[in-house]
């Protein structure tokens, strides 16, 4: 179902779910049972991710197949990194026929090790320009979602200048947006006031990564720029060679941000889930909600 519609006419907060196309036979096991144990939250959307530079290109068209197969509603996640425009084109094309009716438009990250992002000689810089390639090709079709950054793209000189280039890319045809991960509500709201002083309206979902593994943190919170709260970091680290410790933390932190986050009257919560089920699972349950 079209996100735009969903988006629009839901009646309380909505969840979803984020995975990646795993790499093995048992990672793909792994992925449905994870599947078959989040489906009873009713989620609005699960959303599948795109390899950097298209390396799982034919894996998350097939896992958007799948997940439609499983009756679910699939989110397409497209990179324009490390490819021309013409492929970035045909796999959208690709995409809407597996049948997806909502893509999340992205950038893509710089390849490993390298920290400047080079666009393909022949492909596009931003997001922006995906995102007018979509509303060109497809028009309405598709719902269109795009990146959020709380705390600030890494590469982007000042939250002013990031807020700017997220409003052309809002205005380039965006229905809806996705934050990177953040572990301070704060962050979130702020950007939500800015964003709408700017007058950006449109739905910005929060994306919530319940902690399960510290140096799994340690690692992402590098790449993406997400700041750590220090008596958290203080804990965790602590922690950090007791791996019920950390779940246990993680989760009670995340249960604490979503708690707020639902009271705060935000449209939806957008899960981290690192294709595992137990940390989202206990967060839902310990907020009230039992899978159907
Ligand atoms: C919800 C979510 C899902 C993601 N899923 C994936 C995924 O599946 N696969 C993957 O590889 N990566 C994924 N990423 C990571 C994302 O690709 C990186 O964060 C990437 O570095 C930026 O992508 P973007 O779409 O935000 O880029 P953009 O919106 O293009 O922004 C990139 C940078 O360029 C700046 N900028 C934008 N427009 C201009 C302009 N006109 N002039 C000057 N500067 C400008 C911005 O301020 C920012 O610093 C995801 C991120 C999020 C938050």
């Amino acid at each position: 179902m079209n996100l735009r519609d969903l988006l629009r006419e839901r009646r309380g907060p909505l969840f979803s779910f984020e995975f990646f196309p795993p790499k093995t036979p048992e990672g793909e096991e792994a992925l449905f049972r994870t599947l078959a144990e989040l489906r009873g939250f009713r989620p609005a959307f699960v959303s599948i991710t795109y390899g950097a530079m298209g390396s799982t290109r034919e894996k998350s068209v097939a896992w958007t197949r799948r997940i439609l197969e499983l009756g679910l509603n699939p989110l397409a996640h497209l990179t324009v990194a490390g490819q021309s425009q013409k492929e970035v084109a045909e796999v959208l094309d690709r995409f809407v026929e597996a049948g997806a009716q909502n893509i999340l438009a992205l950038r893509g990250d710089p390849p490993k090790g390298e920290r400047v992002f080079r666009p393909h000689p022949e492909g596009f810089r931003y997001a922006a320009e995906l995102v007018a390639l979509i509303r060109n090709r497809y028009g309405d079709r598709l719902a269109v979602g795009g990146a959020a950054y709380p705390e600030g793209h890494p590469e982007s000189e000042s939250l002013e200048a990031d807020l700017r280039h997220f409003k052309a890319k809002v205005e380039a045809g965006l229905d809806f947006a996705i934050t990177q991960l953040f572990f301070n509500n704060a962050h979130y709201f702020g950007f939500l006031e800015r964003a709408r002083r700017v007058g950006i309206g449109i739905p910005i979902l929060p994306g919530i990564m319940p902690i399960t593994s510290y140096p799994q943190l340690r690692r992402f919170t590098e790449v993406c720029g997400a700041s750590i709260p220090g008596p958290l970091l203080t804990k965790l680290e602590r922690h950090q060679n007791d791996p019920e410790a950390i779940l246990e933390i993680g989760v009670e932190h995340a249960t604490r941000q979503v708690a707020e986050l639902l009271e705060a009257g935000v449209e939806g919560v957008h899960f981290y889930t690192l294709n595992k089920s137990p940390a989202t699972r206990m967060v839902l349950e310990r907020l009230g909600f039992k899978p159907a």
